[in-house]
């Protein structure tokens, strides 16, 4: 089985800009194509898991964020990092296109679309992280079983830590640094089981 890493697209990822689909305005945060170029060559699946209110409240249509994942990609090709997939939830309950509009299992902090890009993949959550920059994102990724790094850059304000699964295994201030945790941790579970 594989594993991978999800990752939030929105202040994760990308420079976050609400709401938007132009790829002109897309730019990469500082130092993501080198932590997820580390974790690729680590074996790592790279795959962004994405909440898309904007298709449900009728400002885009999902095949504006084909663009999106273009563009994207083209940033992440010149360091020789490749994505898996590109997992989107279109939905929110107060959406206006009523295709949309409903609670659904895949908007985070749900597990929906890790789920699914799991089953698609081949994928062994337990030896999975998600990478995001809010508890949601956290959540979402202890749901289905994978470790949760927090990218700590400020975006999280509400900071609500009941249940389970809103504790992030570790804070990181960007994907480089989430990456060079999740590699410490990785070897030294190697290290561990190999002692055992
Ligand atoms: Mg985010
Ligand atoms: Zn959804």
């Amino acid at each position: 089985m594989n594993k991978a890493i999800f990752i939030d697209k929105d202040g994760t990822l990308i420079e976050d800009v609400p709401y938007n689909v132009n790829p002109g305005r897309i730019r990469l945060e500082d130092h993501a194509a080198e932590g997820l170029r580390m974790l690729q060559e680590e074996g790592f699946l790279l795959i962004v898991a994405s909440n898309q209110p904007g298709v449900a409240l009728g400002y885009f249509g999902e095949h504006h964020l084909l663009q999106v994942n273009e563009k994207i990609r083209s940033l992440l090709l010149p360091c020789g990092v490749y994505i898996s997939g590109f997992y989107y939830c279109p939905h929110t309950p107060e959406g206006r296109i009523k295709k949309y509009a409903c609670r659904c299992g895949c908007r985070k902090p749900a597990p929906g679309l890790l789920l699914a890009a799991a089953d698609a993949l081949d994928i062994d959550t337990s030896r999975s992280w998600m990478i995001g920059d809010i508890l949601h994102d956290v959540e979402a990724g202890k749901r289905a079983g994978c470790h949760a790094v927090l990218i700590d850059n400020g975006h999280e304000t509400v900071w609500d830590t009941t249940g389970p699964y809103r504790r992030p295994d570790a804070r990181a201030g960007d994907i480089r640094a989430a990456a060079e945790l999740i590699l410490r941790r990785q070897a030294h579970h190697k290290q561990t089981a190999v002692a055992q």
